[in-house]
């Protein structure tokens, strides 16, 4: 355990906060918590403040490393005393902010999953990650709702909905499979929110992210999958005209057992990237499929008919090697990037993401994906939540790559991006997908119908009434 007793050494950038925080009180703090308490100028104040997003140095005033809803539960306590707002991290994968001044949660040792068979659930901690949870349940023959990178945390994923490009399309959001969460809300009480316990709670933390306190373990249900037939198949860019009538194609077909994304990629001119890729701009198709193989084949012979192929990975495979359909990368980066909805994609579309985005085009995008939507996506659940924009069909997402705080210069060639594709924009956006540059109330209301967000206000009055939760998707209360 780590404490500073330096005093003096805190911005005080955000209201209500005192410019230093007193030996003493941290002190009690040290003395309630088993975990790390570091504070700037502390050796571990790097580490313990790090996020896989490297666009990102978190900057807040303690951080504390919780070991234990205890631990969690003291730190809320410490930053309601003390009038500062609270940030939580735990893979770091979608930071919104820099958590200036903030007390930062960092929940990265709250791990653990376990699977029960027989009920087909799986319950993890506050920072476990996906390849975890994928790995464990497949030795029960069953699978979870998992995103397209290995290590997202579980936990931060689904509290923003969670869209998975696998089973997403046949099951829906994995936050419409989740049976109950243990969360401490900003009075620094430990609770349990299910259908039958603190509805309005289990409501609004099952797409309000953060806003409602720190999860801090969560059971949700697992898939009869253990097999796909899917993953990527890379053309030149050049190819993109055919391979996006030919997504759109697919598509068009409305399997729910199928979903596909396109992405073009501008993969660097370094080693890790194989040849074929390296240094080269790629049209990228991603497919995942839940029937037989050989029909799976059938549905992209199109594709494989368009020649210029340079890697082909479409295979029947093990559901444990779903990271493939995506090949998200795995070590940090720092990423900026930019979303909306679509509410369709045409041919004129397409075309639009060619001259914006295609062979030829000159600008620092590394990524620019549209991603299926539909199916049981679109079907409310059972027990409703605050996941809204069901209707929209695809998912448009922008990303690259840059030094922390650059995000303002790669701004203009990432908007410039979304402008193309203006025509066709739903008007909302992910949660999950919303980035540093929607981290204002008004850009983070554009992931709810306005009926959700207000009751996702009203929910936020009542339990976090000093607005604690301020850091992450802030909410205009
Ligand atoms: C490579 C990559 C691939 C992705 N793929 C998908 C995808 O396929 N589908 C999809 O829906 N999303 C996807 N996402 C988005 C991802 O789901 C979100 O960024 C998610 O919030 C990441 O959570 P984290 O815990 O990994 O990251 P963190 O940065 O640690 O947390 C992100 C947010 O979640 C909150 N949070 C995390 N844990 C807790 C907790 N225990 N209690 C309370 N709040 C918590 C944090 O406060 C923060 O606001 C992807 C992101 C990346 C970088």
């Amino acid at each position: 355990m780590q404490m500073s007793m330096k005093r003096g050494s805190f911005p005080g950038v955000l209201a209500g906060m005192t410019d230093d925080i007193d030996s003493v009180v941290l002190a009690g703090l040290v003395a309630q918590v088993d975990g790390p308490v570091v504070t700037p100028g502390d050796e571990g104040y790097a580490a313990e403040t790090f996020t896989w997003n490297l666009g990102f140095l978190q900057t807040p005033a303690v951080s504390v490393g919780a070991t234990s809803a205890a631990d969690v539960r003291a730190a809320v306590r410490f930053a309601a005393a003390q009038g500062l707002p609270v940030a939580v991290v735990a893979t770091g994968h979608g930071p919104m902010s820099a958590a200036d001044g903030a007390v930062l949660i960092n929940v990265r040792r709250l791990t653990g999953c376990v699977i029960d068979g027989q009920l087909r659930t799986a319950t993890v901690g506050a920072a476990t990650e996906w390849q975890d949870v994928v790995e464990a349940a497949a030795r029960e023959g069953l699978a979870p709702l998992v995103g397209s990178s290995p290590n997202v945390g579980v936990v931060g994923y689904t509290i923003g909905g969670g869209v998975s490009p696998l089973l997403g399309r046949s099951y829906g959001y994995a936050s419409d499979h989740v049976s109950s969460v243990e969360i401490v809300t900003p009075d620094g009480v430990l609770r349990t929110a299910a259908p039958d316990e603190e509805p309005g709670l289990f409501w609004a933390v099952r797409g309000g992210k953060s806003n409602f306190g720190v999860v801090t373990s969560m059971t949700f249900d697992l898939m009869p999958v253990t097999r796909f037939y899917g993953g990527g198949i890379y053309f030149s860019a050049e190819a993109a005209p055919a391979v996006l009538a030919e997504f759109r194609r697919l598509v068009a077909l409305d399997d729910e057992r199928l979903t596909v994304s396109f992405a073009f990629l501008r993969l660097p001119p370094l080693p890790f990237v194989p040849e074929p890729l390296r240094g080269r701009v790629t049209a990228h198709v991603r497919v995942a499929f839940l029937g037989a193989a050989a029909e799976g084949a059938d549905l992209v012979a199109g594709l494989r008919s368009i020649g210029e192929i340079l890697v082909d990975a479409c295979a029947e495979m093990p559901f444990t090697a779903f990271a493939s359909v995506h090949n998200d990368p795995v070590d940090p980066i720092p990423a900026y990037e930019r979303t909306a909805l679509l509410s369709s994609f045409p041919a004129q579309a397409a075309e639009a993401l060619v001259e914006a985005a295609g062979a030829g085009v000159d600008t620092p995008v590394l990524m620019v994906e549209v991603r299926q939507l539909g199916g049981a996506l679109a079907h409310e659940p059972a027990v409703s939540s605050a996941i809204s924009h069901r209707d929209a069909p695809f998912c448009l997402l922008v990303a690259t790559a840059g030094g922390p705080g650059e995000g303002d210069l790669l701004g203009a060639p990432l908007e410039a991006i979304l402008q193309a594709m203006k025509p066709w924009d739903h008007g909302g956006t992910l949660v999950n997908f919303q980035k540093d540059s929607d981290a204002a109330p008004d850009r983070v209301a554009t992931a709810y119908s306005p009926d959700t967000y207000k009751r996702l206000l009203d929910a936020k009055r009542q339990y976090d009434p000093l607005d604690l939760f301020r850091v992450n998707h802030t909410l205009s209360v």
